[in-house]
């Protein structure tokens, strides 16, 4: 015989959702999302309750439950920061490549900077270098 087990996990806390979705209870100050992980990882679905009712349906403890929701937003925050660091790093050497495909040997020497950049030989050398090295795009939530 097959055994199916399933695990619940919190993923955070959100006072996006102030109804508890397993008892119906409203105005909460915010919920608990909860979600239903199978044996493989993978989520069977998410539900949004109150922390006494998500800890009842996770067969643990409240504070337990609250703790690993605040862990799952720290870490959610964290990984959003470290996007952000590695895309502005990511930016910034992409924006010293532009700068080295334009201005390496490619500076017509008597031309002053902005004359060059007017130039319909920049605008378009500059179009195609960008379509061939695409800006990085930046993380989701920016
Ligand atoms: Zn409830």
């Amino acid at each position: 015989m097959d055994t199916y087990t399933v695990t619940y996990v919190a993923m955070g806390m959100t006072d996006d959702v102030t109804t508890c979705e397993i008892c119906g209870k409203p105005e909460l100050k915010g919920t608990v999302r909860l979600m239903l992980v199978d044996s493989d990882g993978n989520s069977e679905g998410e539900v949004f309750a109150g922390v006494s009712c998500a800890a009842k349906r996770a067969g643990r403890k409240a504070t337990e439950i609250r703790t690993e929701a605040k862990r799952a937003d720290k870490a959610r925050e964290n990984a959003v920061r470290e996007a952000h660091s590695a895309w502005r790093s990511a930016h910034s050497e992409w924006t010293c490549k532009v700068r080295d495909a334009h201005f390496g040997p490619v500076l017509p020497r008597p031309m002053v900077v902005c004359e060059y950049y007017s130039t319909p030989e920049f605008k378009a050398a500059n179009a195609a270098w960008i379509a061939a090295n695409p800006e990085p795009p930046r993380p989701h939530g920016w």
